[in-house]
């Protein structure tokens, strides 16, 4: 008799997007002329760019004549992709090298299948909080034990907490982890690493062959020139780190699906010396995943292209800017914000005398604004509030001139 995979039921019950939409659709229907402004979601709302258009059109021509048309193509991801990605990390003084890199289907999936090459027995370390797929995905692998609905956290994961103290940037941890999942900039929290901070993980990972797994899919967001866009403009990050990237929120591929994972050769873990992770990677991808579509990685080349990165930075300024109307808006009111300056999220304290979710309720019912409780990305997230830029400047300008009309502190 088969039997399902019990780790699962060991899952958080994370309701938190379901109850989102319960909560608004709710209001909703007692409301119904009331104009909902969502600045809720993550997701790009901007369309994809000239150059991008004109990458996926010509290879939509290419697919459709017989003499040019082909079927897969290299796992890792097309050479022509891969060098241009491997170029754009040269600008920044980070050397990698074609064969580290895999191009796949987004940040999402590589964040949680990367786990997949370690020990069932690592011990995980993710910040507090963050991105749910880094948890859920060792849970779903059997590594993060019980989860405790005292604490908030599985008891075998180690939370390492981001708050007002440490300005959104973890301690390194006390005890011997060998998984750390660092995000930057972060999301929920909307805070970029400084150079130092990743310094000080770096060294932590050398000394005790950890290794770390960094999300860098907002790095396009950073307009800070003294703020790193990739680890590995750290000395030493080619031996214990991997990054993830991805197109989707630099470029709006949300939808069109495009990131890579680089695994350097020069990795070195416990029981494996240079290049063993970059294999096992490999065959990893090779076994489970045939490649990134075609089309996506016509519109990756052009989007990494001289043209491309113009239009998408003109985009992603335009969700700066938006990003800028929201932390100017609360802060005039009082509250206290952080992120929003190099993210593409603000991260507003909600007041003492609430809880995430009682600001979720006054914020829809007096400005019909929908924003994220920051209880819902971990333990940390309590009493704090996410609110995203990613939408229309119309909507936005009517979502903070509703807050600032309507919304009483109290
Ligand atoms: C949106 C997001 C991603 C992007 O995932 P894709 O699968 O590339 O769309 C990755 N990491 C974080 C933290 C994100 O918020």
């Amino acid at each position: 008799m088969a039997k399902i995979n019990s780790n699962y039921g060991h899952l958080a019950a994370n309701y938190l997007f379901p109850e989102i939409s319960g909560r608004v659709a709710a209001y909703q229907a007692q409301h119904p002329n009331v104009r909902i402004l969502r600045l809720g979601i993550g997701d790009t709302t901007e369309p994809l760019t000239a150059a991008v258009l004109d990458g996926i059109r010509t290879r939509v021509d290419q697919l459709s004549r017989r003499d040019t048309y082909r079927g897969y193509g290299d796992s890792e991801g097309e050479l022509a992709l891969r060098r241009a990605i491997v170029d754009s990390y040269a600008e920044r003084g980070a050397s990698i090298e074609p064969d580290e890199v895999f191009v796949s289907d987004g940040a999402k999936p590589d964040s949680g299948n990367i786990q997949s090459i370690f020990s069932p027995d690592a011990i995980v370390a993710v910040q507090d909080p963050a991105y749910p797929v880094y948890v859920d995905t060792n849970v779903i692998a059997g590594r993060a034990g019980r989860f405790d609905p005292a604490t908030g956290g599985h008891d075998r994961i180690v939370y390492m907490p981001c708050t007002e103290e440490n300005l959104f940037f973890p301690a390194i941890p006390k005890q011997k982890v060998d998984l750390v999942y660092l995000c930057s900039p972060n999301n929920p929290t909307g805070m970029a690493a400084s150079r130092e901070q990743l310094e000080g993980f770096v060294h932590y990972a050398r000394q005790e062959r950890a290794v770390i797994i960094y999300d860098a899919a907002y790095a396009a967001f950073i307009r800070d020139p003294a703020l790193p866009r990739s680890i590995y403009e750290i000395e030493g990050a080619r031996e214990c780190a991997i990054e993830i990237q991805s197109l989707s929120k630099s470029a709006g591929f949300t939808g069109v699906r495009l990131g890579w994972s680089v695994v350097p050769k020069s990795l070195v873990v416990e029981d494996g010396g240079p290049g063993a992770l970059t294999r096992l990677w490999s065959r990893r991808q090779n076994t489970f995943f045939n490649g990134a579509s075609n089309l996506a990685q016509a519109g990756a080349l052009a989007a990494l292209g001289p043209e491309g990165r113009a239009e998408s930075r003109k985009v992603v300024d335009y969700y700066l800017d938006n990003a800028a109307l929201v932390r100017r808006t609360l802060t005039e009111m009082g509250m206290v914000c952080f992120g929003g300056l190099n993210a593409p999220y603000v991260w507003a304290r909600v007041p003492r005398t609430m809880k995430s979710w009682d600001f979720f309720d006054l914020l829809l019912e007096q400005a019909h604004v929908v924003g994220t409780p920051g209880s819902g990305f971990g333990p940390s997230g309590e009493g704090y509030f996410r609110l995203s830029a990613f939408g229309h400047r119309e909507d936005i300008q009517l979502a903070v001139d509703s807050i600032r009309t309507n919304l009483k502190l109290g």
